[in-house]
């Protein structure tokens, strides 16, 4: 090609050119979308062309539509210049988009999910071959992925996986049984690799336990994080020993076999699903905390294992009882349950750091110097917060972070960028918890909240710090004030015109 000819092409009028940020870096996204949109609709389109050539239906089943194919993907291999295996990837997403997932393909031309999900929409997909079953899944998983608000690629095949497990689950179970199990080693020239394959419990089971004792050093420790899990996993698997290397003859960390079993005894891997799927009334899909969406069937053989321990969550309870009796601080272990289900991941976008090794934030601080003032402890202003997120949220003054109930109980993040980017995304598991943002809050709206979240120092209120919180403050109560301007003129535009067409 001379020269590139977008060059030429005026993207000024979707903000090229202009001011940069998280708005820009979100259109230009959105832009590779639709111009993947459109490799897809070139490329079925030199398919169909050249199967009418050959008087076959690109569908058949016959050598011929072979052929076309193998000469399509050798067209496209060129342009592309690629191998011919990555050209017949495209190819396949090509037909993918046009013939099973085309409801989700338009997602990506209008810039709703990024290239990346498409392709992981389709992994998840690839196990339905029968054409009715593909449809209502696309359908589905569409219509979710429109009311998500952003939406990252793991929230992309976790919705399709979610529309598969519950639409299929007979096709679900048949295809897990026929994974294989086993062990796998293979040796390099300047090393091996030890593979287990196994159901995805046990792999955060394993991956829990290796961390439990891999994080039994002292801080003097010489090794990175990925050699001592290595050293534990090693460790464990052929009975040997793992101790902290710094040396020191009073080191507290070089633990005793009991030390170790204790450890192991706190290795939890979390599940959660309705009632209504372990009694086997229905077929709605479960959570695995570090992994995903479950089918049914998979949620109740996990609860028949025996090492399983089953608890019922009480949502409406938690009107009355979010917080702890004597510390308003503290969530009730229902509430810190529920909390971290219905985010399933660290509540920042795109974060998939798993619930259960997260902090529970108090989205509008809490006031420790006077409880009612501020933030409440209450599912409308906690979410899960992985480490990293949690320390930025606590030293970035000018982001803004804000929670929001909707009418309909869904509970939704709001992040605002220091350039005046807004990412707003529902928790990524309201479907498994839909009614809890439905339960009365019993606080007060915070007038002034206290510190951040640090427990090491809860109440040592620095100006810096002060000032920081009455401009969150400010900023959310702006946006919240624009947001209902916005729903009432909604609200006042349908009662003039009527619903738009649908
Ligand atoms: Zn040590
Ligand atoms: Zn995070
Ligand atoms: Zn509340």
């Amino acid at each position: 090609m001379a020269g590139n000819v977008w060059a030429k092409v005026d993207l000024s009028p979707v903000g090229v050119g202009g001011e940069a940020g998280g708005a820009l870096i979100d259109v230009l996204q959105a832009g590779e979308g639709m111009l993947m949109f459109l490799r897809f609709e070139a490329i079925y389109a030199m398919l169909t062309a050249a199967a009418a050539r050959e008087g076959v239906e690109v569908g058949d089943a016959d050598h011929r539509v072979v052929d076309v194919f193998a000469s399509v993907a050798r067209e496209v291999a060129v342009a592309l210049r690629v191998a011919a295996g990555t050209a017949d990837r495209q190819v396949n997403l090509a037909v993918e988009a046009a013939e099973r997932l085309p409801q989700v393909a338009r997602l990506m031309r209008d810039g709703v999910i990024s290239v990346a999900a498409f392709g992981d929409v389709v992994l998840q997909t690839t196990g339905v071959a029968d054409t009715d079953l593909i449809a209502a899944v696309d359908a589905t998983t569409a219509a979710e992925l429109r009311e998500m608000g952003g939406v990252s690629r793991r929230d992309a095949g976790d919705t399709a996986r979610r529309a598969v497990a519950e639409l299929d689950p007979d096709g679900v179970r048949e295809r897990r049984e026929l994974r294989g199990k086993g062990v796998h080693v293979s040796h390099d020239v300047d090393g091996s690799d030890v593979t287990i394959t196994t159901t995805p419990e046990d792999a955060v089971l394993i991956d829990a336990s290796v961390s439990a004792v891999a994080d039994r050093v002292c801080a003097d420790d010489s090794r990175s994080r990925g050699v001592r899990r290595h050293d534990a996993a090693v460790a464990l698997l052929t009975r040997g020993e793992f101790a902290c290397d710094c040396g020191n003859p009073d080191c507290a960390a070089t633990g005793s076999a009991a030390t170790v079993a204790e450890r192991f005894a706190s290795v939890v891997v979390h599940v959660v699903a309705d009632a209504s799927t372990l009694s086997g009334d229905s077929d709605k899909a479960g959570w695995l905390d570090g992994f995903g969406v479950l089918d049914a069937h998979h949620v109740r053989e996990i609860a028949a294992r025996g090492d399983a321990i089953t608890r019922p969550l009480d949502i409406a309870g938690l009107a009355d009882h979010a917080a702890q009796p004597g510390n308003a601080y503290r969530p009730t272990s229902a509430c810190d349950t529920a909390m971290r289900a219905v985010f399933g991941s660290c509540s920042e976008p795109g974060c998939a750091r798993r619930a259960w090794s997260c902090d529970l934030d108090h989205v509008c601080e809490f006031n420790h110097a006077d409880n009612a003032a501020g933030g409440a402890t209450c599912p409308c202003n906690l979410n899960p917060k992985c480490r990293f997120h949690h320390v930025l949220k606590t030293f970035a003054s000018d982001w803004v972070d804000d929670q929001i109930v909707d009418a309909d109980g869904a509970i939704w993040t709001e992040v605002t960028t220091p350039t005046g980017y807004t990412v707003r995304s529902r928790a990524r598991n309201h479907w498994l918890l839909p009614d809890l943002g439905l339960i009365p809050c019993r606080h007060g709206e915070p007038v002034a909240p206290g510190s951040v979240d640090d427990a090491a120092q809860p109440d040592r209120v620095r100006t810096r710090t002060q000032a920081k919180h009455a401009y969150r403050m400010r900023i959310r109560s702006r946006r919240r004030y624009v947001q209902v301007c916005a729903a009432a003129d909604w609200a006042a535009s349908i009662e003039q015109d009527g619903p738009p067409p649908f």
